[in-house]
Order: structure tokens, then C-alpha cells, then sequence
């Protein structure tokens, strides 16, 4: 079996049979602490019965239909979706990357509506992540992403320092289409936009007349505390890209637009065969209604806050720092270390963690982690933290 599947992740030697909330089994039965939830996609944990019982119910009336017609849960969930998030129209797809190929193709389009054929250029940032398919990986600002093997890479994108003040007053003109930004930096390490920052980069590129779009494939869906990481920013992106915690671990990716991006879009322009079907949006619904929850993201807060709370408390000669928002949470690690290194003995312990950027452990644990689950796995980070520092 292992040897069918092509081994492009470096993926561990470790395979798991069942989970409960942020608990995993292997098949030798040794339990884990799960705080990376699939990469942030399972986010009310492993088999949440509401979720079960709704995907089991919609499979028994229709998994699949084709965008040919609309189905009544896709459309009961996209009306949720859009009151939720204050966006006026969307657009389904199956992934991050997916989501993103929309946006971008959306900027585009734009830009040719809105200064002819050199308004072109979407301006990304460094350190960004935005996925695998030749434009995304074009789009992300980390040179290990682009190597010569898939060249020619597409044209039209840019990347500038994040928090640089300086950058913004070259970056965007009348080549520009779009700015397009994670909310904090996942896959380049738990790194976050300075408020004021983004706030004058926005205004700057729409001053030169392009759009604002936001990746939260990672940062949205509660996994900042806020329904969309943008809602706590404020600088009111016309575009919005969703995925990861979107369905609970159904694949599924969602670009949102409004204002001036409302209208780029029309019939043909943009599709996809599986994007939408039923069966993915009785699960988003269902995470949606349960995220989208005051109360529930309070909780979601509160966690983070507490588990960044315990490591820095610590004080660790290897731990440089903490950071993060919501669930999102990422230790700095010093040189002297590789996260990698700790991401291996904390699985030998039993707790599942991922790296991020050059320095950073990184945690995604799903938003609904007990509070035992979250002491049980900071009790195995502590004591591998612990042991690297002798
Ligand atoms: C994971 C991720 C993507 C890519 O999503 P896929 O579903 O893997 O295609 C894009 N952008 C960000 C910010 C991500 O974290």
C-alpha cells in the first residue's frame, strides 16, 4: 500500500486507524495528541457527530449533481455564507490552490476591465504561501518553491516585504490588478501583518486602482478567533479565498467577492467539476453554524491565548518566542535547534505538531480541543522542549 502512494510529503512511517476530538490512534493502538488537525482542516476535531450525522444524511439523498444545477443545501450554505462574511457573491472550488487560481484569475480580468492589458500584475508578499499549482506557486514569495524543474513559471507577479513601509510607496501603479495577502503568514511561519501596515498597503493599492484580496485558506473559518482573520485586521479585502477548516476535512475552497470585484465574474468565465457538490456543503454548513458562534470563538481566543500563555511561561533557553492568534500558534525556535527535529521526538511521544517558515513549531490544533487534550499535549511539549535544551 505505502508503496502506491507517491511519497511526496517525506510523510512518517506512522499510520493512523481513527481520532476523537484532538485525540489519534495508530495502528498499534499508541495514542496521539493531535495539534495540527490535517493542517488546520479538521476543525472541530475528529468524528463531531453533528458533522457525521449530516454528511451521512446528505450522502443518502445526493452526493453529486454538476454545477449544471444548483442544489438546495448549496444554496441554503452559500446564502449563510455570504451573510456571515458580509461578501455579496462566491465562487466553490475543491482546494486552497483552487480557491486561489479564482482569485487570481479574477484579478486579472479585473485589471483588463479596469486599465486595459498592462493592468496585469498581482503583488504578493514575502514569505507567503499560496499553494502548488504553477500560478500559487508563482504567487508565493519563498525562492525553495520555484525550482528550475517547473520553470517557465506564469507572469505577472511581484512580491514585496511585509511591514515595510517603504515598499508600499513603489510597489502598486497602473500595471497592478491586485494585492493579494495572507492574514498571518501559515506555511512561512506564523508570521503576523502589522494592523497599520496592511490598513496603508490596501489604501495604497487601491489608490493606484487595484483590488485587495485576502488568502485565508489558513486564517479563516475561526482559526484566529474571528470568523475571517480579515474581520480583526479591518482592511476589508474585495476578494476572500477559504479552505482548510471550510469542511470540516471534506475538500472544499471558496472564493468570496464584493464591491468592485462583485461583478468581474460572469457565466463561463470560471469552473470546476466536483466544486460545491452537496455532499461538501451539508459539512460546511454544519461548520459553519457551529464557528461562526460568538461564544465558540471566544472559547477559540481563550485557548490560544492560554497555550501561548503556558510555553512562554516555560522560559526556555530554545524558545525565542511565541506568536500567533486564535489557534494559530507558532514557537520560534533558536538556531541552535531545528523544529523539524522537535516535530520527530514529539510524535515518538505522542503528539502531533507540524513546522512552519526556517524557526517555527507550528500548532493547529482543531478549535473544539478539550481542555484536558490541550494539557495532555503541552505536557509532551514541554517535557521535548525540555530535553533539547540539556
Ligand atoms: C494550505 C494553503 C494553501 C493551499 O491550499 P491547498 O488546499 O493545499 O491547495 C493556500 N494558501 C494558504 C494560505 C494555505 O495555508
Amino acid at each position: 500500500m505505502k508503496k502506491m502512494i507517491l511519497n511526496n510529503y517525506g510523510s512518517f512511517d506512522l499510520t493512523f486507524v481513527k481520532g476523537k476530538n484532538a485525540t489519534m490512534w495508530d495502528a498499534k493502538g499508541k495514542k496521539y495528541i493531535d495539534f495540527i488537525s490535517g493542517i488546520g482542516v479538521n476543525c472541530l476535531g475528529h468524528n463531531y457527530k453533528p458533522l457525521v450525522r449530516e454528511i451521512a444524511k446528505q450522502a443518502k439523498k445526493q452526493i453529486h449533481i454538476s454545477n449544471y444545477y444548483f442544489s438546495d443545501i448549496g444554496l441554503v450554505y452559500a446564502d449563510e455564507l455570504l451573510k456571515v462574511t458580509g461578501f455579496e457573491k462566491g465562487y466553490f472550488g475543491n482546494s486552497g490552490a483552487e480557491a486561489n487560481e479564482a482569485a487570481i484569475k479574477l484579478a486579472r480580468k479585473y485589471g483588463q476591465l479596469n486599465g486595459g492589458e498592462k493592468r496585469k500584475t498581482i503583488v504578493t508578499l514575502e514569505n507567503s504561501f499560496h499553494g502548488r499549482t504553477l500560478a500559487t506557486l508563482t504567487a508565493t514569495g519563498q525562492d525553495k518553491f520555484h525550482p528550475e524543474c517547473f520553470a517557465p513559471y506564469p507572469e505577472g507577479f511581484k512580491t514585496i516585504k511585509a511591514n515595510d513601509y517603504e515598499a508600499i510607496k513603489t510597489a502598486f501603479d497602473d500595471t497592478t490588478a491586485a494585492f493579494f495577502v495572507e492574514c498571518i503568514q501559515g506555511e512561512g511561519g506564523v508570521n503576523l501583518l502589522d494592523p497599520a501596515w496592511i490598513q496603508a498597503a490596501s489604501d495604497a493599492a487601491r489608490a493606484a486602482g487595484a483590488i485587495v484580496m485576502a488568502d485565508e485558506v489558513q486564517t479563516g473559518i475561526g482559526r484566529t478567533g474571528t470568523f475571517l482573520a480579515s474581520d480583526f485586521l479591518d482592511f476589508k479585502p474585495e476578494v476572500v479565498t477559504l479552505a482548510k477548516g471550510i469542511a470540516g476535512g471534506l475538500p472544499m475552497g471558496a472564493c468570496l467577492f464584493r464591491g468592485k470585484a462583485a461583478d468581474v465574474f460572469v457565466a463561463g468565465d470560471h469552473q470546476s467539476t466536483f466544486a460545491g457538490n452537496p455532499l461538501v456543503c451539508s459539512a460546511a454548513k454544519v461548520v459553519l453554524e457551529t464557528v461562526a458562534d460568538w461564544e465558540f470563538l471566544d472559547r477559540v481566543n481563550h485557548v490560544g491565548d492560554y497555550i501561548r500563555g503556558a510555553i512562554s511561561s516555560w522560559i526556555l533557553p530554545i524558545v525565542k518566542g511565541v506568536r500567533g492568534r486564535g489557534l494559530m500558534i507558532g514557537t520560534q525556535i533558536d538556531s541552535s535547534v531545528k523544529p523539524f527535529d522537535i516535530e520527530v521526538k514529539c510524535l515518538e511521544k505522542g503528539l502531533c505538531t507540524t513546522v512552519a517558515g526556517a524557526d517555527v513549531v507550528r500548532f493547529l490544533p482543531p478549535l473544539t480541543i478539550s481542555d484536558k487534550e490541550v494539557e495532555q499535549g503541552l505536557a509532551i511539549y514541554k517535557e521535548v522542549l525540555e530535553s533539547f535544551c540539556k
